[in-house]
């Protein structure tokens, strides 16, 4: 990815070097949207989810194409970041030096999904409200609860925030075999995909519902939500594209991540066998599928994970 040079978001948090906290829960919190490792469900109901998806996507639809607006290189419609509130105030950066270029590809990469879902929103007449985003190592306190990195990247709902500590971007590499630049940003994209479902409403009616839920029904429910995830994260990178800063093989990184990090291939990897009612995320080919639908369209209309079979 052609990052360097392009405009980096104040929105990241360094709060790498600090103690999150006295004490370490492993395996992280219900109400945190994780990427992959470990996983959870709550405890039995259906449809309103849908209902709000099908809202969310309705808006859409008494009006202009967004998709068609931004994809025709109107550069008015994608906002350079400006005009947006930024707020430093947690930010404590103790951490590692402003300099380094993890944070600094952190940070452009986030800035990429503000412009995009900026204009997604306001093509459709909504105000996009940017996501922070919490660099930290070790363990972390967020408002669902204390994680250890052990859990990986993670989105928090109740504070608006993603939580991210580098080293998962090692672990990605050389734990499961998904390396380069752009399978990183697609990690990012994944939990500000996260990050827009929270505010369409789509977590906090999930968070609900699954309060009431079977096990089962419980992940399939998170596997929709997943997937929905990965096809906004598909989205990001095909209006990132149209910029003209992919390089040849990036889009090909970010698939081969969603290949690693699919449950089954996890499962196989940590395990050795598979537990299908356990998949909480979706199989590698469901979450190449969609992140791969995604990009392919970039439309919003083609991520409806719960009105099409997944
Ligand atoms: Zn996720």
């Amino acid at each position: 990815m052609l990052w360097k040079g392009r405009r980096q978001s104040d929105n990241v948090q360094d709060q790498r070097g600090q103690s999150g906290g006295g004490f370490n829960l492993p395996g992280g919190r219900p109400g945190q949207f994780r990427i992959p490792i470990g996983g959870r469900a709550g405890g039995g109901g259906i449809s309103t989810i849908v209902i709000l998806v099908v809202v969310f996507f309705a808006l859409k639809a008494c009006g202009i194409d967004p998709m068609q607006i931004l994809a025709g290189g109107d550069g008015g419609l994608l906002p350079g970041g400006g005009g947006q509130i930024t707020d430093n105030s947690g930010a404590q950066g103790t951490g590692a030096p402003a300099s380094d270029e993890m944070k600094q590809f952190v940070s452009t990469v986030l800035a990429e999904t503000e412009d995009t879902w900026s204009g997604i929103f306001q093509a459709n007449g909504l105000t996009y409200e940017d996501p922070k985003l919490v660099l930290f190592s070790g363990q972390i306190r967020s408002a669902c609860g204390f994680a250890s990195s052990a859990a990986g990247p993670f989105y928090c709902p109740g504070d608006h925030k993603v939580y991210l500590d580098t080293t998962f971007f090692q672990q990605l590499d050389r734990q499961f075999g998904a390396s380069g630049d752009f399978a990183q940003a697609y990690v990012i994209a994944h939990e500000v995909g996260h990050h827009v479902q929270n505010l369409t409403g789509i977590l906090p009616k999930f968070n609900q519902m699954r309060q009431q839920m079977g096990e089962a029904q419980a992940n399939h429910m998170s596997v929709q939500v997943e997937l929905q995830a990965d096809c906004f994260a598909g989205v990001w990178a095909h209006f990132t594209g149209q910029k003209g800063i992919l390089e040849q093989g990036d889009m090909e990184e970010a698939l081969n991540a969603a290949q690693q990090i699919g449950d089954d291939t996890m499962q196989k990897k940590m395990q050795g066998y598979v537990i299908p009612e356990s998949f909480n995320h979706g199989t590698s080919q469901q979450r190449q599928t969609w992140l791969a639908r995604g990009y392919r369209s970039g439309k919003l209309s083609d991520c409806d994970t719960f009105n099409t079979p997944i």
